[in-house]
């Protein structure tokens, strides 16, 4: 195990300075996230994880550093690290690492090497349970850390594509601990994924570029929660939206919403914007690359780096600069200049002002986070090894409380109502 790795406080000069900007972001998101902070009531007085040690790889900015603190708040001792290199808030992740009871190790702007030894800097505090975004913490204990397993109640997995590796990994028998399918709840796919990603994508591809939605062709590989999120906003925006998909009934969808669908082939000689979405490898690659027009905007909203081929693209670059902060510019044989954004990697989270989703959906996708870190700790015995819904109970708990915080107020089923709606013998 990797011995030594610093936590942040031993990584900056000014730690300070990075400590105090870190707590005053906190401050703001916490004052936005009425459901932690029902929660932080519950868990302060209970302490229902006292005892535990939690690993996390998840984005270590504002929002994620309140869910952090109410786990410490919980009884917790906490060891996080980074789950994407270009995605960590230093100064919140050094805010994190003053708490007595967490341990940081995020950075931005690390090297392979690094954020994978940030990762076992974590694994090192022999966690019991793991919170992931991307899995690839689960994925490194199952690797290398197996002896780790039979002391790990359980774990929390916040997105689609850490979710399909999961389920992957089940499939072959091979995931050996239960985890939680946080992302798979409605109270986090109808909102984080649909409206964060479809807000904050749009959001930092226009802060970064400074350019319009207006009258631009906006081209959105895969018509999934993310995708529909960001169809209907760039939509909203005024641009005309053209959607690529490799599935019959969304594409359908996507047709039906009133969008152009059409092959990436086609799409990549009109689009102005091209945004992934998909968490597929590939999705713009060498062959559409000389379809393009001069000056197209590439980013990624997927979370992995994998859907725009870079190397490809570099391949056919005659030169490379940066155009902009958070902009690289390939410039092709005839003069044609397409321009990459946050690398590739997503583009809400790793553009240099990235400040991810907007707080108020992640205090809904952190309530499940916090709620199924509860859940599997009180009932160990009830989750086998593999991959888990989250309880419909806990989800509603969750939806109940931000309707209470809103002030708003809806309908309960009468009994009659209900078993009506329970009975098979009630026809015409
Ligand atoms: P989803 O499964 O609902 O949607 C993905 C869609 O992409 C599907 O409809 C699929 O058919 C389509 N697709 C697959 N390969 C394609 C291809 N080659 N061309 C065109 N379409 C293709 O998943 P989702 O919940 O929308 O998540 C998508 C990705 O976004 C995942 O990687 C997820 O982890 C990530 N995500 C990112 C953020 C963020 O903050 N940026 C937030 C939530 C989810």
């Amino acid at each position: 195990m990797t011995d030594g790795y610093p936590a942040i406080s031993e990584q900056l000069d000014d730690v300070e300075t990075a400590r105090q900007e870190g707590r005053r972001k906190m401050d703001w998101a916490r004052q936005h996230m009425p459901i932690l902070e029902s929660l932080r009531e519950e868990f302060e007085t209970e302490r229902p994880l006292d005892g535990e040690r939690i690993g996390m790889a998840m984005h270590v900015e504002a929002k994620t550093a309140v869910l952090v603190e109410l786990l410490a708040t919980g009884g917790a001792e906490v060891a996080i690290t980074g789950c994407n290199p270009l995605s960590t808030h230093d100064d919140v992740s050094a805010a994190l690492d003053a708490n007595d009871s967490i341990t940081s190790y995020a950075k931005r702007e690390v090297d392979d090497e690094e954020y994978y030894a940030a990762i076992e800097a974590v694994i090192a505090h022999e966690p019991t349970l793991t919170v992931d975004d991307g899995m690839d913490m689960v994925a490194a204990i199952h690797e290398d850390y197996p002896e780790l397993i039979d002391g790990i109640v359980g774990g929390c997995e916040e997105t689609t594509t850490g979710v399909h590796r999961l389920r992957a990994m089940d499939d072959d028998g091979e995931l050996k601990y239960p985890v939680f399918a946080v992302n798979d709840t409605p109270m986090k796919q109808l909102f984080d994924n649909v409206h964060g990603t479809g807000e904050s994508s749009l959001a930092n591809i226009a802060m970064t570029t400074n350019l319009s939605w207006a009258g631009k062709n906006v081209v959105i590989s895969g018509h999934g929660y993310v995708g529909k999120g960001v169809a209907k906003k760039a939509a909203g925006q005024n641009a005309n939206v053209i959607v690529t998909e490799v599935e019959p009934r969304r594409a359908l969808e996507a047709h039906m919403e009133g969008y152009d669908v059409m092959p990436m082939a086609e799409a990549a000689e009109v689009g102005d914007v091209f945004i992934t979405t998909t968490g597929n490898r590939d999705v713009i690659t060498g062959e559409h690359y000389p379809k393009m027009k001069d000056g197209v905007l590439l980013a990624n909203a997927g979370h992995f780096d994998i859907e725009i081929d870079l190397d490809a693209l570099s391949d056919l670059a005659v030169s490379e600069r940066e155009a902009r902060d958070g902009v690289h510019e390939y410039e092709l044989e005839d003069g044609t200049r397409l321009n990459v954004l946050a690398e590739g990697r997503l583009v809400n989270l790793a553009s240099p002002i990235a400040m991810g989703h907007p707080v108020e959906v992640m205090d809904q996708s952190f309530g499940i986070q916090a709620a199924c870190v509860r859940e599997i700790v009180a009932n160990p015995g009830e989750y086998d090894a593999g991959v888990h819904d989250v309880p419909d109970d806990l989800d509603r708990e969750v939806a109940e409380i931000k309707l209470v915080a809103e002030g708003v107020e809806f309908d309960n089923l009468t009994d009659e109502q209900r078993e009506y709606m329970g009975s098979w013998q009630h026809g015409t």
